[in-house]
């Protein structure tokens, strides 16, 4: 078997040692996140150079997702580090402050005493600290402790139930962006959009600097679930961020939101990535928790493409095990999975362009006439993005001459890139090679049916008009 779900790994200093990075890879990693909160361009350079060499050595297609910071809203930090808050201390934010102590710590975003007012509730440190908004006075917001406990530098402020003013990309974000397209980035995340805007602007200055890469909005602040329809539509890819997202819109409303937010990026035709504390507890732990077993297992029921490690992988102690430990559970939970495909599945949809109706055609097909495995000869992938929205338990071969497109379905569930030279060959020729190709991989055997699909003429994108199925092997019995 073959895993379908695909599994991201956020790098950082645990996995800093190209040996661990090789690991993590023969582990069946598919996809990398750099992570632009931490380090500098040229350190996320070098670590993308890195990845593609090793997977260049592996012979295999590895995805770089690259994450923006986004205006996530810090405190400053302290004379000594860290200080511990008590239930009822009054405690004030001051955007004024230089260096914080008992009473006052600074913030590095100097509107947030306009966006809160009496009542509100703040959240500190992902949740650990609530506090509740006494008054605002000029550059100071006074907090009554609700929860208390440590309180270290620069730890993330939430404001409970959404509704803060911050623009999606900042500064150092827009700076960032120039980033992930000169190191070619075959994703880029923004973090906190609010609006279908947020991304149009995201991707406005992607181009502008030259990247191609797929953009992830990643659904985090209460304004992004009111506005779901509108981020997919400007997107290819979300990812569902439940670290910040549940702060805001409380723990327990996180699961139930992700299924609906796997269910609507399937039905239209875009990406998923599930992420945030799936194996927390393997920060310092070589196994899992039976609870994190779960939600992975769960994340793959619910259909998504890829589960994704934060600090698993970027700081902990098992950065290997961590992505052993997933494949394992992915693959397992696969075997359940693949059997919700209803033959009925989009019979209500017009398909908008022929090379829609080729991959939905291959897709019905393939499930009532046991095919074996699907080769689509693709030049975007499109076709590939739209076989995969349905599950089916068919594999799905990308066989694409463009690295890039190669690189981009990484994290497509259940399809797997093929480098296959098309330059300067005919059709047949073209299709006897890719049958070739998936026999030698043992994806298939003599006797097996296999369904291909091709667009003529030769070599364009979006062309795919021609659905064949052979028999493998009985072209040579001719
Ligand atoms: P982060 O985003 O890890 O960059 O905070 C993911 C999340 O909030 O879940
Ligand atoms: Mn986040």
């Amino acid at each position: 078997m073959i895993r379908r779900t695909k599994i991201v790994a956020t790098l950082g200093p645990a996995c800093a040692d190209p040996k661990i990075l090789d690991r993590m890879m023969e582990a069946g990693l598919d996809v990398v996140r750099l992570n632009f909160s931490h380090g500098s361009a040229q350190d996320h350079i070098d670590r993308a150079e890195l990845v593609r060499a090793l997977a260049r050595t592996r012979g295999r297609a590895v995805g770089v997702l690259v994450d923006l910071q986004g205006p996530k809203i810090r405190i400053g930090k302290f004379k000594d580090g860290r200080i511990t808050l008590a239930k009822g201390d009054i405690f004030i934010l001051d955007a004024a402050c230089p260096l914080g102590d008992q009473t006052r710590v600074g913030l590095d975003y100097k509107e947030l005493p306009n966006d809160v007012k009496r009542g509100v509730t703040l959240l500190l440190d992902d949740g650990r600290i609530e506090l509740w908004v006494e008054e605002v006075r000029g550059t100071e917001i006074v907090c009554k402790v609700v929860q208390g406990g440590v309180l270290s530098n620069n730890k993330g402020i939430n404001r409970k139930g959404g509704g803060l003013s911050a623009a999606a990309l900042t500064e150092k974000d827009v700076e960032d962006i120039k980033t992930a397209a000169a190191l070619n980035a075959d994703y880029l995340a923004v973090s906190f959009p609010r609006s279908g805007a947020d991304m149009r602007q995201a991707r406005e200055l992607l181009r502008a600097a030259g990247g191609k890469s797929q953009l992830v909005a990643k659904i985090e602040r209460t304004e992004a679930i009111e506005h779901l329809e509108e981020i997919l539509e400007a997107s290819d890819a979300i990812m569902v961020a439940r670290g910040d997202l549940g702060v805001e819109v409380g723990d327990a409303a996180v699961p139930a939101l992700q299924k609906r937010m796997i269910r609507m990026a399937l039905e239209r035709n875009k990406v998923v990535i599930t992420a945030t504390q799936m194996m927390e507890s393997m920060i310092s732990s070589p196994i899992p928790t039976r609870a994190e077993v779960s939600d992975v297992a769960n994340a793959v029921l619910d259909g998504t493409d890829a589960v994704m490690l934060s600090a698993e992988t970027a700081a902990g102690q098992f950065p290997v095990e961590a992505v052993q430990a997933m494949d394992r559970v992915c693959l397992e939970a696969e075997k359940e999975a693949e059997s919700v495909f209803s033959g009925a599945a989009r019979l209500d949809h017009s398909f908008l362009r022929p090379d829609e109706a080729i991959a939905m055609s291959a897709v019905f097909t393939s499930v009532h006439l046991n095919i074996k495995a699907i080769a689509a000869l693709t030049e975007s992938g499109n076709t590939c993005l739209w076989m995969s929205r349905l599950s089916t338990g068919v594999p799905v071969y990308a066989l694409t001459p463009e690295v890039q497109t190669r690189r981009k379905v990484t994290l497509f569930r259940g399809v797997y890139p093929i480098n296959l030279q098309t330059a300067s060959k005919e059709r047949d020729a073209l299709l006897a090679e890719a049958e070739e190709e998936l026999r030698r991989r043992g994806a298939v055997r003599d006797g097996d049916l296999i369904l291909l699909t091709i667009g003529e003429p030769i070599g364009q994108p979006g062309g795919t008009n021609t659905m064949k199925i052979v028999r493998v092997g009985d072209s040579k019995k001719t």
